[in-house]
């Protein structure tokens, strides 16, 4: 059976565990067959994407859900190596208007010099679908201090459906677009007891799995408090009330989507320079 990998080049999220690195920042890469994205380049996505052997210039889509720099900081130097320096148009930008063209709040997040070598770039807001290769992406409804946020769905003919809901806080009917999904991936940022205004913590990831029910969640983007209460433990009580096994994602998972889910840490096969000399 075909196979979706995910990456966790990070696991980290908000402020200081960005600044610090406590966890890294560098966003999801999705792998399959057919398709290489990269989803919220944060901090460090470029290097640590090297670091792992996943060569950046590869990557045919970059995906970007808000304009905070935990998800985009990166996202003009994957650009940047996505059109192979510039010389070259090639790939998909999907990202809401904050990241595009700025908001009220916050962005532009890439400039419009890197908005013009991608062959796509698609503003994304709730509802909007796109496809990458052959795979259908919906961008979901987040509520978030930047308004513009979204989550993704990504649809599969293979493994089925995969989602991400970004940084949202708890609403009513948040789990309806992510219905069927058999992995849910949830930024749960602040620990149990602990919320903050736009975020989850897993009293919030509790009420959505439990809505959606999918095969497995994980959590990922662990803000400093997070980290400090451990976010293993934190996760687990949404595994105990939910019954969905639920995993608290590290830095360096590999994520196989397949006939099961898998996890698998990683074995850095080789270096990205090595790998980039190798296929070029
Ligand atoms: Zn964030
Ligand atoms: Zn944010």
């Amino acid at each position: 059976m075909a196979e979706v990998e995910l990456v966790f080049l990070g696991t980290g999220g908000g402020r200081f565990a960005t600044i610090t690195q406590k966890r890294k920042t560098g966003g999801i890469r999705y792998l399959s067959k057919s398709l290489n994205m990269h989803l919220d380049p944060g901090p460090g996505a470029l290097i640590y994407s090297l670091e792992m052997g996943l060569n950046p210039q590869k990557i045919m889509a970059v995906l970007v859900s808000h304009s905070h720099p935990d998800h985009y900081t990166n996202a003009e130097i994957l650009i940047e190596a996505m059109t192979r320096g510039m010389l070259k148009k090639r790939g998909i930008v999907a990202a809401p208007h904050s990241v595009l063209f700025g908001n009220e709040e916050t962005g532009p997040a890439i400039s419009r010099y890197h908005q013009k070598m991608p062959e796509k770039v698609i503003e994304v807001k709730p509802g909007v679908v796109f496809h990458v290769g052959d795979t259908r992406i919906v961008a979901t409804e987040a509520k978030h201090s930047d308004l513009d946020a979204v989550g993704f769905r990504f649809e599969t003919q293979e493994v089925g459906d995969i989602a991400y809901t970004s940084d949202t806080e708890y609403f009513e009917g948040v789990g309806k677009a992510y219905e069927g999904v058999r992995l849910l991936i949830l930024c749960v940022m602040r620990p149990s007891g602990n919320p903050w205004m736009g975020h989850m913590t897993p009293e919030d990831a509790i009420k959505i799995v439990e809505e959606v029910k999918p095969e497995m969640a994980v959590a990922t983007h662990f803000g400093m408090k997070m980290i400090f209460s451990g976010p293993n433990r934190q996760v687990k009580l949404i595994e105990e009330k939910t019954g969905v096994p639920t995993l608290a994602a590290f830095d360096g998972m590999r994520l196989r989507v397949g006939e099961k889910i898998r996890v698998e840490r990683t074995g850095r096969k080789q270096s990205g320079l090595e790998e980039f000399l190798k296929h070029g």
